[in-house]
Parts: structure tokens; C-alpha cells; sequence
């Protein structure tokens, strides 16, 4: 197999962990997702390579999380909050 940037066969799989975020300022109000997925990297010029499962990929077109997909929601800043009460804005799924 040989790197689709540069052609050199010095390529190699690694574990990846990859945070995906939505762009611009409207991205902050969207969840981020986490990907772990297998990674080919050329360690000649850098070009990487994954594939996003089904499932991240879903929250990814929808913009909302789905279960069994490692998700950070995020939503807009909510107004201070008395003492003893729990946000359910943010949070890991
Ligand atoms: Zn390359």
C-alpha cells in the first residue's frame, strides 16, 4: 500500500483517538465527537488517513448525539445556577 499524498510505501497503522469539532462560531452550540478508530500515517510526508464508523458518522450529518457514540454536548452558556443544582448541558454521554 503506498501513501496517496506522496506515493512512498512508508506507511504504518497506529490506535487513534480522534476529537472532531464543528467549525465556525455556530460549532461551539455542537457536540464534539470522539473517533477511535485504526490510523494509517505516512511517516514520509504525514498524510493520514481513518475512516469515521456509522455511528459517529450519524452525529457528524445530525448534529445531535447518538447512543453509543462518545459525545461532548455543548450548548449555549446557561445563566449562573444556584448552588446544589446540576447542569445538564455538558457532559460526556
Ligand atoms: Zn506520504
Amino acid at each position: 500500500m503506498t501513501c496517496k499524498g506522496c506515493h512512498s510505501d512508508r506507511q504504518r497503522m497506529f490506535n487513534g483517538e480522534i476529537a472532531i469539532h464543528f467549525r465556525g462560531l455556530e460549532g461551539l452550540d455542537q457536540p464534539i465527537v470522539w473517533v477511535f478508530q485504526e490510523t494509517v500515517v505516512c511517516l514520509h510526508c504525514g498524510f493520514t488517513e481513518f475512516t469515521v464508523p456509522k455511528r459517529e458518522l450519524q452525529v457528524l450529518e445530525t448534529g445531535s448525539p447518538v447512543e453509543g457514540a462518545v459525545v461532548l454536548s455543548r450548548g449555549r452558556p446557561q445563566p449562573q445556577e444556584k448552588s446544589g443544582t446540576k447542569s445538564a448541558s455538558a457532559g460526556m454521554n
